[in-house]
């Protein structure tokens, strides 16, 4: 299996909202969760968090991706890094993965 198959299966199987709440509160708005943004000085609840569609947008800084890119971007990782910490969290049976 391919290092972007891997990719595939993490940002979808990874719990974002569960990861996301390891580093702030998020409270339930409509049909997503917002929160404090950690990527910039947000005065509001600008942190948009999709448990649908596993991804999470600011609309105050532009920030956007999957579980890859917050844990990237606030654990300051190699996305490479990140994705291998959570397919071994995932207990992503593979062999041989290569970063
Ligand atoms: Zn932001």
């Amino acid at each position: 299996m391919s290092f972007e198959a891997i990719t595939t299966y993490v940002q979808q199987n990874a719990d974002i909202a569960k990861i996301i709440s390891a580093y702030l509160p998020l409270s339930e708005s409509h049909k997503a969760l917002r929160g404090k943004c950690p990527f910039h000085n947000d005065q509001g609840n600008s942190l948009m968090v999709s448990p649908q569609k596993n991804i999470f947008r600011c609309f105050g800084c532009g920030k956007d991706g999957g579980p890859v890119e917050f844990l990237s971007e606030i654990e300051q990782m190699p996305r490479a890094e990140v994705v291998k910490k959570l397919a071994e969290k995932l207990k992503f049976q593979h062999t041989n993965i290569t970063v």
